[in-house]
């Protein structure tokens, strides 16, 4: 049943129950708007229209997990799509479900795993919505291998902000520009995708140290024909000699010799209840809160590092595929740990030949604005054909900034100064996780021609400009 307030004449007014305040992932940034929870699309086309009687410009909001301000919108309707999370239907002879885009990567999980399918691409947290993890494309720990989530898709609807609801399949242009586009050509309603088919509910996990950046690229170039995931976690304390150490974890499908694995009952893939069997888990981040500071996580990511040099180095384990790929969601409200002020995400993206180079410098940056990322992700790539795209054939470093009031101008010109080294490599950048990038960056990165494509399919497509977030205003993207 609808939950929308009809329309009346003359010119509706927005209800202020409906008044909230939204922020993104980091918390750093939020702001209030119009909170909806559409359930169907003549819902969606109910609040396009309330958008237009009533002045206001809408921002598409998914699960809220993009770190930074592309999900967030002042005083703008907020077009919250979790509640349309409907699996339309699964096939598990062909591997393909048709889901509103509401459906969690979970979501996908929890209805397939016991057919042996798998989702093809997911992120480190199992929250986002398929809506918003094609709104920017997200990648996986096998980006290398499989590419984003956008190459997995084989078809999409979208309601364009004109009213016109479109099917749009990788033969459509209108496809690879939808995708990737943060929300603000058009309303991603359903999404049909081919899900991984998987023999073992668990991965074969091996787990190698690495004391500097050449010895992380060697291990990625050994594995990368050779293996289905591949991450590492990067201390950025490291220093001297020890820049780029950290520990690299290789993964691989597993095969079991029954019809129907045990491991993949969806009960058998459920995250522990506690940590090391003692810990509630949903007590853990008041103890990373003490940790939570610079002198705390240069111990951690020390101990982390030395531990793993004697004890984890070159051991296999096998891991289930939610243990592997959500480590993240292990620790409930982790990010409660980085309050009162929040964090940001910053995730760059380099052409091989200069990631070295690149990431050495970002790392030497930080340390000597005594501002160190608290955890370092390096994963690797390959291009994709989408508008907004941040892969390259290279590798990505991704990492965690505490915010306060005192040091958020330092953060930026952080980043700022980190941003000129990526683009002068020729590297890229990515919405979900920015908070801190300028118009001049994304020029640099995206060029004019992107950037002009853009804004004509903008005005084609949503001619009164319904669709926007702080993020597009912040960075003038129309
Ligand atoms: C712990 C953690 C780990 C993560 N790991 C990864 C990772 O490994 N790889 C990776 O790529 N990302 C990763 N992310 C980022 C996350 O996957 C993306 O930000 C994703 O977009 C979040 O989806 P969401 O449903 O929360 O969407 P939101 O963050 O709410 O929105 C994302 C974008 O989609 C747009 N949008 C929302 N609904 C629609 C719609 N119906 N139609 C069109 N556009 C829409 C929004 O306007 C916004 O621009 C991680 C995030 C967290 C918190």
């Amino acid at each position: 049943m609808s939950t929308m307030i009809p329309l009346s004449h003359p010119a509706p007014k927005l209800p202020p129950e409906r008044v909230a305040k939204v922020a993104g992932y980091g918390m750093r940034s939020s702001s209030d708007g119009y909170l909806f929870r559409p359930t169907s699309v003549e819902d969606l086309r109910y609040l396009l229209q309330l958008a237009k009687e009533t002045g206001r410009q809408i921002v598409l909001r998914g699960a809220g997990r993009s770190y930074g301000d592309a999900n967030i919108g002042s005083e703008c309707i907020i077009v919250d799509i979790t509640r349309m999370n409907r699996v339309l239907s699964w096939n598990p002879h062909t591997g393909i479900i048709d889901c509103e885009a509401g459906v969690t990567v979970e979501g996908l999980w929890r209805t397939t795993i016991e057919d042996g399918y798998w989702p093809p691409v997911v992120s480190g947290t199992m929250f986002p919505t398929m809506a918003g993890a094609l709104g920017m494309n997200i990648h996986g720990k096998n980006s290398f291998k499989v590419g984003t989530l956008g190459d997995q898709a084989l078809e999409l609807e979208v309601l364009f902000p004109t009213g016109e609801l479109r099917v749009l399949t990788p033969a459509d242009d209108l496809f690879y520009q939808v995708i990737s586009s943060a929300g603000l050509l058009g309303i991603i309603t359903r999404v049909k995708l081919k899900m991984k088919e998987v023999h073992s509910g668990n991965l074969k996990v091996l787990a190698v140290s690495c004391e500097s950046w050449d010895e992380q690229f060697e291990v990625f170039e050994k594995f990368e024909h050779n293996s289905d995931y591949l991450v590492s976690w990067i201390d950025c304390f490291g220093k001297g000699k020890e820049l780029g150490r950290g520990q690299i974890h290789v993964a691989w499908y597993q095969d079991e010799p029954y019809a129907f694995p045990p491991s993949l009952k969806p009960e058998s893939q459920d995250l522990p209840d506690t940590i090391l069997g003692a810990f509630p888990k949903s007590v853990v981040w008041r103890f990373l809160k003490l940790l939570n500071n610079r002198p705390g996580m240069r111990f951690v990511n020390w101990a982390k590092h030395h531990a793993s040099m004697l004890l984890g180095n070159g051991k296999e384990i096998e891991q289930s595929l939610v243990g592997f790929s959500f480590l993240l969601d292990y620790v409930p409200n982790w990010r409660n740990a980085y309050l009162p002020g929040g964090f940001i995400q910053y995730q760059t993206f380099v052409p091989r030949a200069k990631a070295k180079e690149v990431f050495t410098k970002q790392l030497q940056l930080q340390q000597e604005a005594k501002l160190e990322s608290f955890l370092g992700v390096l994963k690797l790539h390959k291009p994709d054909k989408f508008i907004f795209s941040h892969a390259v054939d290279g590798y990505s470093l991704a990492m965690d900034f505490k915010v306060t009031k005192k040091n958020w101008k330092r953060i930026q010109e952080l980043c700022h100064k980190m941003n000129d080294v990526v683009l002068e490599a020729g590297g890229r950048f990515y919405f979900a996780k920015d908070s801190t990038l300028r118009k001049s960056d994304v020029e640099g990165y995206l060029g004019e021609e992107t950037l002009a494509k853009f804004r004509a399919l903008k005005t084609e497509l949503d001619p009164d400009t319904l669709l926007t977030s702080n993020l597009a205003k912040r960075l003038g993207l129309f």
